[in-house]
């Protein structure tokens, strides 16, 4: 097990319904011992540190190296902005402090940014909900974005567009928007706060995820199974996970 120092959890501030402090709150409640402390936006933190002429200079360095990190060939065009999630941690990575960049502090950066990777055996790019590493990152939009909707659905709709049946259609999302995650969801926190865990875990512990598709360490890969690991009523941590988290805290106690 990693030494722990200290939890970092920096907001999104641009997306609707979360609420970081509740998201620390949520960690503190699992592992009391730990200090756990939220912060604005990442760089708006981080730059706070320099003077106004070093923030002019850096910002400008930064906006062109973003844009450097900005992947146009995805196919969607209404997410907004997409980054190659490796090189946009190799851009936030230097803005940390010297003393907080060990393994003993872990920086959980929200962004409502769009991410996403280049899989080995993939030529193209994938959006993803979780970008481990330092900082470690976590996009609000891949909630939404990165997970595959229902099979039901998607038979269901190229059906009603066949048909021409605008109304049916209307009526399909509605029905679809209740039972999944969707933008300006106030359950977006309950959802960052399993993606928080699952960082917490990950980076202290080695722990990829869980079998068990109740459990908050659950890795979604469609709607109906985040929707499930993360805000129905069954959703909790699994007895191993349960049991980890325990043995966890001890540990970070003694
Ligand atoms: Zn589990």
């Amino acid at each position: 097990m990693q030494p722990i120092s200290e939890i970092h959890i920096y907001d999104a501030p641009e997306t609707i319904g979360l609420d970081i402090d509740q998201v620390a709150a949520y960690l503190t409640e699992l592992l009391p011992s730990v200090t756990i402390t939220p912060h604005t936006d990442y760089f708006t933190h981080q730059l706070a540190r320099f003077t106004p002429e070093q923030i002019d200079q850096v910002s400008d360095q930064l906006v062109a190296r973003l844009a450097e990190r900005e992947i146009s060939d995805t196919d969607d065009s209404d997410i907004g902005t997409v980054y190659d999630a490796p090189r946009l941690q190799e851009v936030m990575r230097p803005l940390l402090p010297e003393d907080q960049r060990g393994p003993d502090h872990l920086h959980i950066v929200f962004l409502t940014h769009c991410i996403a990777r280049q899989s080995t055996d993939e030529a193209e790019y994938r959006l993803r909900i979780q970008q481990q590493g330092v900082p470690l990152l976590i996009s609000t939009t891949g909630f939404v974005e990165a997970l595959e909707l229902p099979r039901e659905y998607i038979f269901r709709r190229a059906q009603l567009e066949a048909l021409g049946a605008e109304d049916q259609i209307e009526e399909l999302e509605d029905d679809l928007a209740a039972r999944i995650l969707t933008y300006v969801d106030p359950r977006v926190t309950e959802v960052a706060k399993g993606y928080a865990l699952q960082a917490v875990l990950g980076h202290f512990l080695g722990e990829a995820g869980c079998e068990s598709p109740d459990c908050r360490m659950f890795k979604a890969r469609t709607h109906e199974e985040l929707t499930r690991a993360q805000f129905s009523a069954g959703t909790g941590l699994c007895e191993r996970h349960a049991r980890l988290l325990d043995e966890f805290t001890e540990d970070a106690e003694s």
